[in-house]
């Protein structure tokens, strides 16, 4: 688990009243929805909200938010000890791939099920990123919520809740959050990672970032800025230098994502730009000059715009299922080439 509290002004602002009514039931009745389900875009926070609320339940001061400072504040922030279980999906030796809840990481949780919590007033379990279980995994977890023990919390969280059990969701009260505005994004990088209030760095990520805190921060790494300056160098060159940005493209899945997403943001700057006119506010704001005369100089129209979004989707679906990055750099990338 990797989240730091305290969190920024700006992250409360954009999430906490969601926890809101569930707060003040707490407070009144001491009672709490026993599957709690926090969806929301991928590095949207849910993570975060969801250890936030668990430090608010746990908190030895017994108030509306947590002190950060308490035993009790402290430990939640290990993800782990008696009361309190975290399960993430298995990653590989690097960390960089996603796996899956296997049903063996469960086996030790059952054996706790006739124990209620040992210092705090519940037990909590959370089941992050639940729509990567298993079926088999979420058939076991699925029995531990039709019949909740006394005492205890599962909080599960989702980016995509379509893939889970219906017959978990059916379980669950679900706490949705917005992907946060570009605004948010930029006052929380900027209390985070200390950014200059001018940063155009950051802000072009935090607008990029398209609603999601994990992607703006990725966006902050050199390697990305390199990769937009070689997608913009290459807007004005000859069309056999793509085949360079093809290879490239080719070395894993995770440079194909990220050259896709700055070609769709690049792209639906241009496009909305035309859309919207003057007072559209661009994503790559510092590009707004020199992009406005490329299309100008390229005759670049709406539909012909349009079509390299759809073919950029297009191949953002097959980048899921299949690691043949090349094959599919070649046959969709080089379409969307051939009609600038
Ligand atoms: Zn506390």
């Amino acid at each position: 688990m990797k989240t730091t509290l305290p969190l920024a002004d700006a992250f409360l602002d954009a999430h906490e009243s969601k926890l809101r009514p569930i707060l003040s039931r707490y407070g009144k009745t001491k009672e709490i929805h026993s599957t709690l389900l926090i969806t929301g875009i991928e590095g949207v926070g849910k993570k975060s909200l969801a250890l936030y609320l668990i430090q608010t339940l746990f908190c030895d001061e017994g108030g509306t938010k947590p002190c950060g400072v308490c035993k009790s504040c402290k430990r939640a922030l290990s993800g782990h000890w008696f009361d309190l279980d975290w399960f993430e999906p298995e990653t590989n030796d690097e960390g960089t791939r996603v796996g899956q809840h296997k049903i063996d990481a469960f086996r030790e949780l059952k054996t706790k099920l006739g124990m209620g919590p040992a210092e705090e007033p519940f037990r909590i379990v959370v089941i992050a990123e639940a729509e990567r279980m298993t079926t088999a995994a979420a058939n076991s977890i699925l029995k531990m919520l039709e019949e909740p023990p006394r005492n205890w919390i599962f909080i599960l969280t989702a980016s995509d809740s379509s893939r889970l059990l219906p017959t978990i969701l059916s379980r669950c009260m679900e706490i949705r959050l917005n992907p946060l505005s570009g605004e948010q994004i930029f006052s929380i990088l900027k209390t985070s990672k200390g950014l200059d209030f001018n940063s155009t760095k950051g802000q072009v990520a935090s607008r990029a970032a398209l609603g999601s805190l994990t992607r703006a921060m990725s966006y902050l790494d050199e390697e990305v800025w390199a990769r937009r300056d070689q997608i913009l160098g290459l807007l004005s060159s000859p069309t056999h230098e793509w085949m360079k940005l093809v290879e490239n493209l080719a070395q894993s899945q995770q440079d194909l994502h990220l050259s896709l997403d700055l070609i769709e943001s690049i792209f639906s700057d241009l496009l909305q730009s035309l859309v919207q006119g003057e007072g559209y506010e661009w994503i790559h704001l510092d590009q707004k000059e020199s992009l406005s005369q490329w299309m100008e100089a390229k005759r670049i129209t709406i539909p012909k715009l349009t079509h390299v979004l759809e073919k950029t989707a297009e191949m953002r679906k097959f980048v899921n299922l299949t690691l043949n990055a090349k094959l599919l750099s070649q046959e969709v990338l080089i379409p969307i080439l051939e009609i600038l």
